[in-house]
């Protein structure tokens, strides 16, 4: 089986009122955290590389994992280029094999965002009709590997039909609050509840719910959608770790974005808590071990139950493999 097109999978959330988790590869455990997860529950998953992740772990070793995890699962996975910002980095991974690519250009003059974005698209399809193509309005604050903002500007919906119409694009990330990072917001701009935890200002649905107005039926996605479990944190903090006041998005309110047009949420930052909570843990229970197995285990395990937490109870993709991918044998068909 190829890697699958998110377009299908788009159809269906959209009609199931669900949304596919895009979750963030850079090693072996973490896909294999993903994709344990994703089997135990047949959810449709979108695995997806950044640059920064292209230079870490290089572009082929990715590629070729995350396609022996299609072959091991026989899920329905898509390999998407994470916050590409070439036109040059999008080729690179549609010429390399990637089933998706985002090209960001939200950081650019609306022009400019424009004819970039088509640019890449008109490539993207002519390659291949199912290769698809992620575009975004409106800036993120926060930090996400090479993707650094200090400010963020809500995406402007009276701007969505013209960039959409123009570009061609598949899908369309969109800024209503989210942020990238464990630290999403600074104190100062949350209250905190009764236990002293941090709570971040509400996502502004409003937006949210004027762009889908504009584009009846058409996939929106949402960056920087980590809730941080603040469990992880406070593992990390008891063995050794220094993260205060690290905050993310209420998972109820990313359940009642994916029963909105949201069809993709991005989901980063809770693996890397996972991952480092259980090194952290096992290092301070077990001072003599040093064979990377024994704590890259605990490491895995981790991101498999957060990755299993998220399909059920927020994304509401668990089951719906096989659905996907019906639809996709009639459509290629
Ligand atoms: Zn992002």
């Amino acid at each position: 089986m190829p890697l699958m097109s998110t377009k299908v999978m788009f159809e269906k959330a959209m009609e199931g009122g669900y949304a596919i988790g895009a979750f963030n590869v850079n090693n072996m455990e973490i896909i294999q955290g993903i994709v344990e997860a994703a089997m135990e529950e047949r959810a449709p998953l979108i695995l997806q590389v950044s640059k920064g992740a292209r230079k870490y772990a290089n572009a082929t070793y990715l590629r070729k994992m995350v396609e022996a995890a299609v072959e091991v699962s026989g899920l329905p996975i898509a390999l998407h280029l994470d916050h590409g910002d070439s036109f040059e980095l999008c080729k690179d991974c549609i010429d390399g094999g990637f089933s998706s690519v985002m090209i960001d250009g939200s950081a650019l003059p609306y022009e400019e965002n424009v004819a970039l974005t088509k640019k890449v698209v008109e490539y993207a399809h002519a390659h291949n009709p199912y290769i698809t193509v992620e575009g975004e309005l409106g800036t993120l604050a926060g930090v996400e590997d090479e993707v650094s903002h200090e400010v963020s500007s809500y995406t402007r919906p009276e701007d969505v039909i013209d960039f959409v119409t123009r570009t061609g694009v598949d899908s369309l990330a969109i800024a209503i609050g989210t942020s990238h990072g464990a630290y999403k917001f600074k104190p100062e701009q949350c209250t905190r509840n009764e236990k002293g935890i941090l709570v971040p200002p509400p996502l502004r649905f409003d937006i949210l719910e004027a762009v889908s107005a504009k584009l009846p039926g058409f996939p929106i996605v949402l960056h920087g959608s980590s809730s941080v479990p603040q469990e992880f944190v406070q593992i990390i903090n008891a063995n050794g770790g220094k993260m205060p006041d690290a905050v993310g998005i209420p998972e109820d309110q990313l359940r009642k974005a994916a029963a909105m047009s949201v069809c993709k949420i991005n989901i980063d930052s809770d693996l890397r808590l996972g991952c480092t909570a259980g090194i952290r843990k096992h290092f301070a229970e077990h001072p003599d071990h040093f064979d990377p197995r024994q704590y890259l285990s605990d490491a895995r395990d981790n991101i498999k139950s957060v990755v299993k937490h998220k399909l059920v109870d927020v994304l509401g993709c668990a089951g719906k493999a096989d659905e996907i991918l019906e639809a996709y044998a009639k459509a290629s068909k």
